[in-house]
């Protein structure tokens, strides 16, 4: 027999499973709410003018050639990209007892902090890491490849369509000493709902005294509130507050530099020589699984943040798409309740911050708007607010105020 015959088929990953039934929709109504990529009004992908301007320059060196990266990748892009989220004065980088590493975008960032944890955290008891419930889908994976079991802590409350705070300190409170909690640094993805800084300090306070690890992922930085230093906001916080911590970064949406992979890993410790040794073992590890990081993405961010004037045109760039959101926020919203009197409130659709928006929409109405309505969206009511344009934000407006009658 074949060795491979008794490999179980696995299931579509499910976003890509919703890509490919949205492009096999002949309707000319049809709108893609699932995927997690910005669009410009007219659906189309966004190259930003400052990558197209990064990207001339870096045709016009000739002394660039295609050798390796170091291991933990270009020096200039994870010092720019360090300081970007910690902050261009913090202290903890000009202490020296930052370690940052080039990484296959935030993926690799996440990858590479859970096999980082896995090797090396002083375990107390079973390997867990807390999950907020729900979360990307990925952390369950990317946690349990490296033999660390997630555990929900609560987060979204459905009744609230908001944050569940009381649910999420209780489990803060409630899990042992020294455990390791996943945070969405800002635009929590699914749900577009973020702490406000106030339930931030009173997160920080419980993780402080209960000696908990946060494991940061910030894949929207800017993305958010259209202000790169705002949405940076928790993550310098809890380091001020000498709060163990890593950061997983990624320029995926915020450069529009998705299929570039650019990202970084960032470990602030409480010394230049553990850094010194920290970063060691993450080169050994990331040695043994891509050797040296892709190095053109890198060059283009390194460019865009280590030049004022790109830096200064990118922010513009991350405004024009943050804008574009909360715009498509508002008029979802003010067509809902002004225009379509659709039952129940809607003032969620624009307090929720970043990529996604959480509707409250059940798995039967999503599978209504998909079926009847030509309306792609993941079953648990996720709509991304980047596949509404101008064009088609009413037809999407009438066609849930048609699944929620
Ligand atoms: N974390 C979260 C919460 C995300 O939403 C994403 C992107 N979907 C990522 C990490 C990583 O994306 P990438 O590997 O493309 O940077």
């Amino acid at each position: 027999a074949e060795i491979w015959q008794s490999v179980p088929l696995a299931p579509p990953d499910s976003i890509f499973k919703l890509t490919a039934a949205y492009k096999a929709d002949t309707s000319k109504d049809k709108v893609n709410l699932g995927v997690g990529a910005y669009r410009d009004d007219n659906d189309k992908p966004w190259i930003l003018p400052v990558v197209k301007k990064a990207t001339q320059i870096l045709l016009n060196d000739e002394t660039l050639d295609h050798e390796y990266l170091p291991i933990t990748g270009l020096s200039d892009f994870t010092n720019g990209a360090a300081k970007l989220i910690l902050g261009s004065e913090s202290p903890a980088i000009k202490e020296g007892r930052t370690v940052s590493v080039q990484t296959i975008s935030g993926t690799g960032a996440n990858h590479l902090g859970a096999l980082f944890l896995s090797r090396f955290y002083n375990w107390n008891g079973p390997r867990k890491v807390y999950l907020s419930n729900p979360t990307w889908a990925n952390h369950h994976a990317i946690f349990r490849n490296v033999g660390i079991e997630p555990v929900d802590y609560a987060y979204y409350d459905p009744k609230t369509i908001g944050l569940d705070f009381s649910g999420f300190i209780q489990i803060l409170k409630n899990a042992p000493d020294r455990s390791i909690f996943l945070l969405h640094a800002c635009a929590h993805n699914p749900t577009g709902v973020d702490p406000t800084p106030e339930q931030w300090r009173t997160i920080a306070e419980v993780i402080k005294a209960k000696g908990h690890y946060s494991f940061f992922d910030c894949a929207y930085q800017g993305f958010a509130s259209g202000d790169l230093d705002r949405d940076a906001w928790a993550v310098r916080y809890f380091v001020e507050q000498g709060i163990p911590l890593l950061v997983c970064q990624s320029f995926a949406k915020n450069a529009g530099l998705y299929g570039e992979r650019v990202g970084a890993l960032h470990l602030v410790s409480v010394d230049q020589d553990t850094a010194s040794r920290v970063k060691s073992q993450m080169s050994v590890l990331q040695r043994s699984e891509i050797s040296n990081p892709p190095a053109h993405g890198a060059r283009l961010v390194s460019l865009i943040l280590n030049d004022p004037e790109l830096f200064e045109e990118w922010k513009g760039d991350i405004k024009t798409m943050a804008e574009r959101i909360k715009a498509m926020r508002r008029e979802l919203r003010r067509l809902l309740t002004e225009e379509l009197h659709t039952p129940g409130n809607w003032d969620h659709i624009v307090n929720q911050i970043g990529m996604f928006s959480f509707t409250g929409l059940n798995g039967e109405q999503c599978k209504e708007l998909t079926e009847t309505g030509h309306i792609y969206l993941t079953g648990n009511g996720r709509i991304s607010m980047a596949g509404l344009n101008t064009g088609n934000i009413r037809y999407v407006a009438e066609q849930i105020d048609r699944v929620v009658h």
